[in-house]
């Protein structure tokens, strides 16, 4: 932690504990994603809490897969999370999977039945939500709640061989159908489910719900403090009603806000449908707010954490603004990012009294930000330059103080140069502008004495290269899609991607490398995308240099 602050609420729980010794001083957190699709940047904050409390305070984390779920999970998620998490920056001290310790849950299943507080009941679904009762009204209980540890015993190991197909019985506990918490009227414990896991492949047709797989998990690796969000403050009480009945290690669960960020969706399950019904060209699309796709675009993995870090920890939900999350992207690229120049819209400029034929080989830092520099590169100049259309007006009005007939600017790391006409085609569209240069007033040796106001960025046309440049924006346009009425898929932004198929850019750019923010002088970060080939460089905007959202909104 970097700035002064006060501890959040987990901090002065784990320094508490601390003092008084409990776990003898020892803090083991983890970090438990269910293997069900990429992480993204909410599971992020988990990620950078868990590791990072763990880290203050000489602890340790461990990265368990919550995988008791086999239908939804695969190992191509399991690969993609520890990659995911290596890269932000994170060690687990070991890696390990819920369905390791099946055989122990089940074991644990058994010792409950044995104390008659478990029982196997053969109601339907829709019966044990009736049997419930409503938070008002007590639940009533299944007929089989009464049956003899003995048959239970037997009813459970037969489920587990196999007998019984999907639904025809489950596993639950046995604790108070009046409780007021819901969560304590004879959860669900174990479920039929005849499918091929993951990883024990078809060695289980029974699998244990979160409830009795995720406390127990906890207790088996001795983790002190189990952090998770908000939704589950209600099964707490089961948490501990089941660790107290087993009489395993006390872990303990505590809870703060999952993080939401406005104009975007944050939950797995929305974010397979926006992949599977191909609103988004994959997980790591770079409009995705997954890890992967914000890698793709451009993010680093300190910009992440750091945003991570300056939401802090809250125990209320709210939104955070994506402005944050992209003011973090710049501040990180302002220090890192090489400048370079790159014309997306161009039009040619011609420099009628610069010498036909002639080449200079100009110098540019890569970035000035750096105190002591960080290297220079040569940028080509010649008679001929692509400039951006926007940098050219036939008429200048007030205040504007780039290209007009009559009007002078500094070409970026070369010279100042005057306008002197332009061409059209048949149709008035421009097609070139002409202008002079003043020799004397080369950036770096200039003894022109002469003050021009706008310097805009150019590439010489004899030796530009072509690449292709994606645009992003946001990918809804909503402030809270998942909370409008209907589809959230129907507040999506068409515009969200424009794909700007020829730009020109500096030779030095051939050679850019993926996971390195180059600035596009006065268009944004960008960053290689890793659709590019040989043939094609492909480069995504990671953001722009201004918060230009606001203006929008
Ligand atoms: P989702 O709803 O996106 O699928 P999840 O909670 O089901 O999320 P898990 O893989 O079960 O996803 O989550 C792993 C860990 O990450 C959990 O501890 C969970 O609480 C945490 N987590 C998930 N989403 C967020 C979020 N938006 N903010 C903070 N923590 C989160
Ligand atoms: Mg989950």
């Amino acid at each position: 932690m970097s700035e002064e602050r006060s501890l959040h609420f987990l901090e002065e729980i784990i320094e508490a504990d601390l003092k008084k010794g409990t776990h003898d001083g020892r803090v083991l957190t983890r970090f438990p994603p269910e293997p069900n699709g990429y992480l993204h940047i909410g599971h992020a904050k988990s990620i950078c809490l868990n590791f990072g409390l763990a880290q203050q305070y000489g602890g340790k984390t461990n990265l368990r897969f919550d995988d008791t779920n086999p239908v939804t999970e695969e190992t191509e998620y399991v690969e993609s999370i520890k990659k995911d998490v290596k890269w932000l920056g994170f060690d687990w001290a070991q890696e390990l999977y819920t369905s390791d310790y099946f055989d122990q849950l089940y074991a644990f299943a058994v010792t409950l039945i044995k104390k008659d507080l478990a029982y196997v009941d053969d109601s339907t679904a829709e019966e044990i939500a009736a049997g419930k009762g409503t938070p008002t009204v007590p639940g009533t209980p299944s007929v089989y709640r009464s049956r003899s540890i003995e048959e239970n015993l037997q009813l459970f190991e037969e489920m587990k061989a196999g007998k019984y197909p999907d639904g025809a019985k489950v596993l639950r506990a046995k604790i108070d159908l009046a409780a007021p918490n819901m969560h304590l009227r004879d959860p669900l414990m174990y479920r039929i489910k005849h499918a091929t896991h993951h990883r024990t492949g078809d060695a289980w047709c029974i699998y244990p719900m979160y409830d009795f797989a995720h406390g127990q998990s906890d207790a088996i690796e001795k983790i002190t403090h189990s952090i998770c969000t908000l939704e589950f403050i209600p099964h707490r009480a089961l948490y501990d009603w089941f660790i107290e009945k087993l009489e395993i290690f006390p872990a303990k669960q505590y809870e703060f806000a999952r993080l939401n960020i406005d104009y975007a969706v944050m939950s797995k399950r929305k974010l397979l449908q926006l992949v599977n019904e191909k609103f988004v060209n994959g997980w790591d699309d770079p409009r995705m707010l997954t890890i992967s796709g914000l890698r793709r675009r451009g993010y680093t993995p300190a910009s992440i954490r750091n945003f991570c870090d300056k939401i802090g920890v809250a125990k209320r939900e709210n939104l955070i603004e994506m402005s944050l999350l992209e003011f973090c992207i710049r501040e990180d690229l302002n220090k890192t990012a090489w400048r370079r120049m790159a014309v997306l819209d161009p039009i040619k400029l011609v420099i009628t009294n610069y010498p036909d034929g002639q080449e200079e080989l100009l110098h540019g830092e890569n970035n000035p930000e750096v105190e002591g520099g960080d290297g220079s590169r040569s940028i080509p100049f010649s008679k001929e330059l692509w400039i951006e259309r926007e940098d050219f007006k036939e008429e200048a009005e007030k205040k504007y103080f780039r290209l007009a007939p009559g009007l002078s600017v500094r070409l970026k790391n070369a010279y100042i140069v005057t306008c002197t006409g332009f061409k059209t085609d048949d149709f008035g569209n421009v097609t070139e502008v002409h202008c002079e240069y003043i020799p004397e007033s080369k950036s770096g040796n200039d003894t022109s004495g002469l003050h021009v106001k706008g310097t805009i960025h150019w590439v010489s046309v004899a030796h530009a290269k072509t690449a292709e440049v994606r645009l992003y924006d946001r990918l809804f346009q909503a402030e809270d899609p998942s909370n409008e009425d209907g589809d959230f898929k129907e507040y999506i932004n068409p515009n969200s991607l424009q794909v700007l198929s020829k730009a020109y850019i500096e030779p030095d750019l051939a050679t850019a490398e993926l996971g390195r923010g180059y600035q596009f002088i006065r268009k944004g970060y960008f960053t290689l995308d890793t659709d590019t080939t040989a043939e094609n460089l492909v480069f995504n905007r990671t953001v722009t240099l201004k918060d230009n959202w606001a203006k929008k909104a």
